[in-house]
């Protein structure tokens, strides 16, 4: 008689806080206790480690990491280096931020397929993508996958591009010997709970070796001022809470170690999933990706998913709905994006944490092991 069926939870939030439980208590209780809670040193000491981290001249703090985004391209319009209604080149296959920020900015999306191996943009679809209105390339390391390369940046140089990184999947990630965040002209970050470095609550992050650029985010983020009670710009409150920047400060020391798990439990599903049905990701180089979600394919996800859910295991997919097929944006539901389509039909998210157990892992590989799709 086999033991009661394990429980495995898409993400236990509890349990990866508990990996450095006392730590952050301590961290956040330094903040209460300081009666200082917005915009003071514990911030400031963030923006320089996560610099430092990094391999930027500058981080700035923001509320969130759409925020991140949106200021990005505020600052370039800002700056007159954007005008509004100019085009940004992104992957069509992204989580809806990406394309809150550019339009939000009154800037217009072009939608640029992605590749069926890397699940990020397809470098080979980007150049005629290219109009005399296009100002920006956003790349977005999806799943934790780095989506940088030098024909990309190359495109960029060509084209006078700002190259744009939304890294809210990727901290940590390396492409050769730098960063991700440090590989374009700026850089959004997220700290939702959920990421690979996750604070409690919202939290987001700019980074840019642009001097101008810092100090315009910085403004537009703490409602459009750089001196108090003087407005240069009409911004909004989007600052990063000090106990959130004390928790981040404890998991960024943790974050490599963190970031090995999960390759680790990457590298075991890889060698260990056995399965004609289920299509694993590419997992091509060690440091290119932090695999902040594991994603598989198979035709016929939905009964994937429940046969999981049988056994206990919970899984997500990422994402159901494209961009330009959802109501919001129903102006782009005429596009035809067939290899975009074709992934947020097939793919299912399974559970890769760094505070998931052996067991638990051996007992993903068993159960998917045994699927079959007739
Ligand atoms: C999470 C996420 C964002 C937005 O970050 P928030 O902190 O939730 O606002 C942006 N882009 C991608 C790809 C994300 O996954």
């Amino acid at each position: 008689m086999i033991a009661d069926k394990l429980q495995v939870p898409f993400l236990s939030l509890k349990n990866v806080t508990e990996l450095h439980g006392d730590e952050i208590r301590e961290a956040a209780r330094r903040v209460i206790d300081s009666g200082w809670y917005l915009q003071g040193a514990e911030n400031a000491a963030f923006e320089k480690t996560y610099s430092q981290y990094i391999g930027v001249k500058h981080t700035i703090g923001v509320a969130n990491g759409l925020d991140a985004l949106i200021w990005i391209l505020r600052a370039y319009i800002e700056m007159d280096i954007i005008q509004c209604g100019d085009e940004v080149i992104v992957p069509a296959n992204t989580y809806i931020a990406s394309i809150l920020a550019i339009t939000e900015n009154k800037l217009i999306p072009v939608f640029v397929e992605p590749s069926i191996g890397t699940y990020n943009i397809d470098d080979t679809k980007i150049e005629s993508a290219i109009t005399k209105k296009t100002k920006a390339v956003m790349i977005v390391h999806l799943y934790g996958r780095c989506s940088y390369n030098e024909k990309i940046a190359a495109l960029c140089k060509q084209y006078n591009l700002k190259l744009i990184e939304d890294n809210a999947q990727s901290h940590g990630c390396l492409y050769k010997n730098q960063k991700t965040g440090a590989l374009g002209d700026a850089a959004g970050h997220s700290f939702y709970p959920g990421k690979n470095l996750g604070a409690l609550g919202d939290g987001g992050a700019v980074t840019t070796n642009d001097d101008k650029l810092e100090r315009t985010v910085r403004s537009l983020a703490n409602y459009g001022s750089s001196k108090k009670y003087i407005f240069d710009y009409t911004g909004r409150n989007s600052r990063l809470d000090e106990i959130q920047a004390a928790i981040l400060g404890v998991k960024l020391k943790y974050l490599d170690s963190d970031n090995n798990k999960r390759k680790n439990i990457a590298q075991k599903y890889c060698q260990d999933i056995n399965n004609p049905a289920i299509i694993l990701p590419e997992f091509p180089k060690q440091d290119e990706n932090v695999f902040h979600i594991f994603p598989v394919r198979t035709k016929q996800r939905d009964r994937l998913q429940s046969f999981l859910g049988e056994h206990g295991i919970e899984t997500q997919i990422h994402y159901p709905v494209p961009p330009h097929k959802q109501k919001c944006y129903s102006e782009y539901a005429y596009l035809s994006l067939p290899v975009t389509e074709q992934i947020h039909h097939e793919e299912l998210s399974l559970p890769i944490s760094p505070a998931l157990t052996d067991t638990q892992i051996d007992y993903v590989i068993d159960t998917i092991n045994k699927y079959t799709d007739s």
